[in-house]
């Protein structure tokens, strides 16, 4: 109950039963993700649904978030794949060229050989096969294969380091959007994002369709990491995606870049996500590894906002376990404290100046409780950014989708409820709510941060008060 990191889990083959999904809310989870990667429609439109009614019953606010494939580079179908030898020559041919080696296949972007050049390296199949190039020509790539291994249809490729030219958006993505819209999604994740005109694209594209979603934009290569001020500054929130990410960097500076990423976000004040191999044995075996452990401890400890499983609970063996150990790693560390980057946020109006005088008051009076008054959630997220110790965090919030989106939000725990017509009926119904859940006993200090304390006119206002 009171773990403050939150949760997002991939739904797959696995954990696609209602009664499945039913019981991950109940084992902690925050956040569902439907990856369109790999999702039809049909079945994503099932999933947000199942969601919405598990979370109805319940009564608890669970997200949900749609991530689009966005422009990921793939090789074409093959008949039959081929077993790599170190040192073949494989060429990756445009669409509608003709082979000019034994082994060959085309390639989804004909921008490819605009944005290569001999001497890069092209991963295949999420870091199984490496490759150099080795020429370039009008219509195909000729690379020299450096490790051993299978190349399959529709593989992956990455190609560490290089600007691509591609669009934010494909036909595809634009499809899933509407979808995405249509179900009424909490989140939408753009995949390689690059730069903040991809993000602004993608959250055009969604209001064109009348959408509400918020935008998470996915750090999934270099050039993503270069303009990683203005992506941040943009979106409404960052998923470190380490995925492909740890393949576009040397793998040494991945957690490092990691670090870097969790903390400009404090310091942004944007919602920061931790994604991709959290549990990755669990995929098939019931434990993690001690290596995992204290990498999810490490990311817990960053106070990242948010935690995510993808193969894990898509199409793992135990995604129960998942869920279990995660909550179980993540309380433990928390107990013990975090890096406290919260204490770096950049105050940049007054009423980020209130909130974080609340948030010193709140952590200086033993036993109290943090409340915020939120219409739209803004105010909540920049308090939670400051990362208050107290894991007695609340936020009253008219708004259903708004106690949605404050899901992925670190240690805050969202009520909703209308407001009454002044501040301190307001106030004693919010109080009365968590005096009914046993959240407050009599006496209990109570900091009151909100900026709609007044019908008049709009304060930036602290109040305290005992429960
Ligand atoms: P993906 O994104 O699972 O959609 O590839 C996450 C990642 O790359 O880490
Ligand atoms: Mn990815």
């Amino acid at each position: 109950m009171s773990r403050k990191t939150k949760l997002i889990v991939t739904l797959g083959p696995a954990t696609q039963e209602q009664e499945m999904i039913g019981r991950l809310i109940d084992g902690g989870v925050n956040v569902f993700r439907l990856n369109m990667s790999h999702a039809k429609h049909e079945w994503a439109s099932q999933m947000a649904k199942f969601v919405r009614e598990e979370s109805e019953k319940r009564n608890a606010h669970i997200a949900v978030l749609f991530d689009l494939t966005g422009p990921s580079i793939r090789t074409g179908e093959l008949e039959k794949s081929y077993d790599l030898k170190e040192g073949d020559q494989v060429e990756f041919r445009r669409e509608g060229s003709k082979a000019s080696v034994p082994l060959s296949t085309t390639v989804n972007y004909p921008g490819l050989m605009g944005d290569v050049k001999a001497g890069n390296t092209l991963v295949v199949d999420n870091g199984a096969l490496l490759m150099r190039i080795e020429k370039v020509e009008e219509d195909r790539v000729i690379c020299h294969v450096l490790t051993p291994g299978t190349m399959g249809s529709r593989r992956h490729i990455n190609l560490p380091g290089v600007r691509l030219n591609l669009p934010a958006l494909t036909e595809k993505d634009h499809k899933d959007l509407a979808l995405a819209v249509e179900c009424g999604a909490d989140f939408i994740a753009g995949s390689f994002v690059r730069d903040a005109a991809h993000v602004n694209e993608l959250r055009h594209a969604m209001e064109g369709l009348g959408g509400e979603s918020q935008i998470v934009a996915k750090i999934e290569d270099q050039e993503a990491v270069r303009n990683i001020d203005s992506i941040i500054r943009t979106a409404d929130v960052i998923m470190i995606a380490r995925g492909d990410l740890g393949i576009e960097v040397d793998f040494e500076d991945l957690p490092i870049l990691q670090r870097r990423i969790v903390k400009r976000c404090h310091e942004l004040g944007k919602r920061v996500i931790v994604a991709t191999q959290l549990l990755e044995s669990m995929i098939t075996n019931p434990t993690p590894t001690r290596a995992e452990v204290t990498d999810v401890m490490n990311a817990a400890y960053e106070e990242a906002d948010c935690l995510m499983l993808s193969g894990e609970t898509s199409v793992g063996r135990y995604p129960e376990r998942c869920v279990e150990a995660l909550v179980r790693i993540a309380s433990r560390i928390e107990r013990s404290g975090g890096h406290g980057f919260g204490q770096n946020v950049i105050l940049s109006d007054e009423r980020q100046k209130t909130a974080r005088a609340a948030v010193t008051l709140v952590d200086s009076l033993p036993d109290a409780r943090l409340v915020v008054l939120t219409r739209r959630g803004i105010l909540a997220n920049q308090i939670a950014m400051m990362r208050p110790r107290t894991s007695a965090f609340y936020a009253f919030t008219p708004k259903e989708a708004v106690c949605r989106q404050l899901s992925l939000t670190r240690g805050i725990r969202a009520f909703r409820m209308p407001y009454a017509a002044n501040i301190e009926e307001t106030v004693e119904r919010a109080t009365e709510h968590l005096r009914n859940l046993d959240l407050v006993r009599t006496g209990t200090p109570i900091v009151v941060v909100s900026d709609i304390l007044s019908d008049h006119f709009a304060a930036n206002s602290i109040l305290l008060h005992h429960g």
